[in-house]
């Protein structure tokens, strides 16, 4: 086992352990597959990173508003998407093991296979089929390359497979109390057609002018054939999406743009530069003209995080054509030969961001194992170095003693934070067990009571990064809090 796979299977049971996720209904057969439960830290966390993301591209883009779509939506708009015919994965099973694989995946990993064990010329050659037999939608061709490149199940260790069939991603239910009356409806597949359907409703109410944006968060449904490496590939997630809507012509100039700006509130998060990367689409969608996605270095290798893509005026054309309304916007604008731009389909640049992916990357960048302590007294202590605005507790309230009325004054330290900030209070166990829950849950802050408060007001603090501890008034905890958990000082570093 490598160290890095070593590493995430640690946070893995970090997190059950420690209350940030867990498998959801798992009492029931170990729980549902792929989908997973955010507990009492957890949601915090998630909480703090959509707030991070929320006031970013809302709150300091004037030309920004928010959006909460129902995630029901008529069925014609998935078939407007394309996602009724397209949003599908290719699929093989094996006969023998009973087991079902994406059969580009297969294949993917093969080429792995090939580059790994330096065997160049026959990944390309593989890339290339590949890359061909998708772009040609020929399932046939996908099973001939899977045979002839001679791939076996990982179970069963066989060759016996059925043909590659198309299987459709989304989730569907039924609307209507009737059998008889019931339609046919789907759990949104993506959180972006809410925005494009709203997209004239949100410029005419709010008079937004050409180029705007319209953010949204929420959730996502799909039916994900396999589902691997924990909350990375769920069928339940959450999306934070943001449309922004340009002049025809001007997309590649606010495609690089975004890029810049996105990556750029990344690394204000303050984790390691070297974790982040582009991968540019080379082959796009049909809508597409340009597209990149933001990738980290996960323990597993670089893995998608965010896609940016300039979806030209596909989607708000295509609602256009499925519905019947006008999607047009009119510019008033003068263009250089003073006449207004006029009516037009505006084009769209998309940034969309997976939250759990998010939430995974965060705690695999801030879990550390650290060795603490000297001789006898060495030990290892797991601390999650999330950034202080992030931290699900913000700080954390000791009385050294459960009597002499120290609980009393921490209980009355709390009442003055806990307007502004997440505390919790704990009186059991000795101090540096408590600390090094307080680590494991990644709390910037612990203040311990002691008697010495009693006289002079004064408490311990003790810093989670350094763990020093020092001496200060009750007094100044506010603004040593103030000062470390600031929107604006995150917030200015992203512009
Ligand atoms: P992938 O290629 O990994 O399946 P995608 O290209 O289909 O992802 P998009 O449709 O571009 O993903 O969705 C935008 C973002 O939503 C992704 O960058 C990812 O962070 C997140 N996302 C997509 N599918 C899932 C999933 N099944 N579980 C968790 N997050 C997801």
């Amino acid at each position: 086992m490598s160290e890095d796979i070593d590493i995430f299977k640690k946070v893995v049971s970090h997190c059950k352990e420690y209350g940030f996720v867990f498998t959801s209904s798992e009492i029931y057969d170990n729980g549902l597959g792929a989908v997973y439960d955010y507990g009492q830290n957890g949601v915090e966390l998630k909480n703090n990173l959509r707030q991070y993301w929320w006031k970013f591209m809302v709150q300091t883009h004037d030309n920004i508003v928010g959006l909460d779509a129902a995630i029901f939506m008529h069925p014609k708009t998935w078939k407007a998407s394309g996602h009724i015919d397209g949003f599908s994965d290719p699929m093989i099973d094996n006969k023998d093991s009973k087991k079902r694989y994406r059969a580009d995946n297969l294949l993917e990993d093969k080429i792995a296979k090939y580059q790994k064990d330096g065997k160049t010329n026959k990944a390309d050659e593989l890339q290339t089929a590949l890359d061909n037999s998708l772009l040609a939608n020929d399932l046939d061709q996908l099973k001939t390359l899977i045979e002839q490149h001679e791939i076996a199940c990982p179970f069963s260790g066989t060759r016996n497979w059925t043909d590659v069939r198309q299987f459709n991603l989304m989730f569907s239910t039924e609307m209507g109390a009737m059998a008889e009356d019931a339609d046919k409806i789907y759990l949104r597949p993506e959180t972006a057609q809410g925005i494009f359907v709203n997209f004239l409703n949100v410029q005419k109410s709010g008079r937004m002018k050409i180029p705007f944006g319209i953010a949204q968060t929420g959730k996502a449904f799909r039916n994900e054939i396999i589902a691997r490496q924990f909350i990375m590939r769920m069928r339940e997630f959450e999306q934070m999406e943001m449309q922004f809507f340009v002049r025809p012509g001007t997309q590649k100039q606010w495609f690089e743009y975004w890029k810049e700006a996105r990556i750029k509130w990344h690394l204000a998060l303050g984790f390691d530069k070297a974790s982040y990367r582009f991968h540019d689409h080379v082959k796009l969608a049909h809508y597409a003209d340009a597209a990149t996605d933001i990738e980290f270095d996960f323990p597993f290798g670089f893995k998608e995080v965010e896609g940016i893509h300039s979806r030209t005026d596909f989607d708000l054309k295509s609602h256009q054509e499925h519905s019947g309304k006008k999607m047009q916007y009119f510019d008033a604008d003068l263009d250089e030969n003073g006449k207004p731009f006029g009516n037009y389909i505006p084009y769209v640049i998309e940034t969309s961001i997976g939250l759990d992916r998010l939430f995974l990357y965060t705690l695999c960048a801030s879990y550390k194992e650290e060795e603490v302590g000297e001789g006898d007294k060495k030990d290892t202590r797991v601390v999650l170095s999330l950034p202080p605005i992030l931290a699900p507790y913000k700080v954390a309230i000791f009385p050294l003693t459960k009597k002499d009325g120290l609980p009393e004054v921490a209980r009355k330290i709390i009442d003055d934070l806990k307007f502004d900030y997440n505390c919790f209070y704990e009186e059991k166990d000795a101090i540096g067990k408590r600390y090094r829950r307080q680590d494991a849950l990644g709390t910037p802050f612990c203040i311990t009571v002691d008697h010495e408060s009693l006289e002079n007001q004064t408490v311990t603090i003790r810093y989670r990064d350094s763990m020093l501890q020092e001496r200060i008034p009750i007094s100044s905890i506010k603004s040593i809090l103030d000062d470390a958990i600031n929107w604006k000082k995150i917030l200015t570093q992203t512009v």
